[in-house]
């Protein structure tokens, strides 16, 4: 497939040259024109599982081009074999089973030695849970860290969070359905109960669901049963913010008592009950006109 561009006639694919290509995570719509244009020319799709790429190529008429599988077990021994064939001017593709390449997906190796090798790499924009959902979080989309999945275990998972607690940055995280819950738990201990999060959960699909609370009132809804959480989860965590140090609780309080009494005697009450600095909270206060 071929492209005019103000009477310029640009071809898809070139020799040499390895394309990294995005894939949609959930909506075959969100794949591109040009994706399927590389794809159907390429010499070679590298694929993380032929069966599921089969299907998705399917939908798409792709039918003739070979498929080779790169996964997590095979990226280091079948990387030189890859390398010869873009170094005897043929050209691959790059997929993952969904989303965009590299993004907790394989292909890092590869794409590290074609660069030393000087071998051209050309990355196509398209589909990213990550950036799917950060987009609909109202939350900072100017400065974020992409975080991926947190460690598996407990106290690996709370020393890689302890690390994380004062970053200002809106925090990204891939999790799965058997371990979102210990890891909200996780994050109510280190970042806080009070923490803003966003839960994007089958982004794209039928059941997508995006849903703003606290990090204490997800696990509240997830223990309850009272949202969905089985399938693909995204979850954005608003980053470290000095000037919201009080607690929900605490608002509360604040807010049953200025019924009372005057705003000066409120504020030292709340900030000796709650062992908050009564400086911080009367700038909150002020600040947010309470
Ligand atoms: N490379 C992919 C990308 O660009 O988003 C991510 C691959 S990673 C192995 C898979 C994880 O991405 C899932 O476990 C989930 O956390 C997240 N994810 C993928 N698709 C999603 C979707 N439709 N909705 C929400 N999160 C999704």
């Amino acid at each position: 497939m071929d492209f005019n561009i103000k009477n310029k006639k640009i071809s898809f694919v070139n020799s040499s040259i390895l394309y990294i290509v995005p894939t949609p995570i959930g909506n075959l719509n969100d794949i591109t024109y040009r994706a399927i244009g590389i794809l159907k020319k390429v010499d070679y799709i590298i694929v993380e599982n032929i069966h599921r790429a089969s299907l998705l190529l399917k939908n798409f008429s792709i039918n003739n081009v070979p498929l080779i599988t790169l996964n997590a077990y095979n990226e280091h021994k079948k990387t030189n074999a890859l390398l010869s064939i873009l170094k005897k001017g043929q050209s691959i593709a790059l997929i993952s089973n969904a989303g965009t390449p590299v993004i907790n997906d394989p292909g890092f190796y590869l794409i590290k030695c074609c660069k030393e090798l000087n071998i051209r790499i050309i990355p196509l924009p398209g589909a990213c849970a990550a950036i799917t959902a950060l987009t609909a979080s109202g939350m900072n989309c100017n400065s974020f860290c992409y975080e991926g999945f947190l460690p598996k275990t407990h106290k690996k998972r709370i020393n890689y969070l302890n690390m994380l607690e004062k970053e200002k940055r809106t925090l990204i995280f891939y999790e799965s359905t058997h371990r979102i819950l210990p890891s909200l738990k996780d994050m109510m201990m280190i970042l806080g109960k009070d923490r803003n999060i966003v839960f994007a959960r089958e982004l794209t699909k039928i059941w997508e669901t995006i849903y703003s609370t606290s990090i204490e009132e997800l696990v509240f809804l997830i223990e309850e049963n009272k949202i969905c959480y089985k399938g693909e989860i995204t979850l954005i965590v608003e980053g470290y913010n000095k000037s919201i140090p009080i607690s929900s609780e605490a608002l509360e309080t604040f807010n049953l008592l200025k019924i009372k009494l005057s705003k000066k005697n409120t504020i030292s009450l709340v900030s000796k009950i709650y062992n908050i600095n009564r400086n911080l909270l009367y700038r909150y206060i002020l600040k947010n006109n309470l």
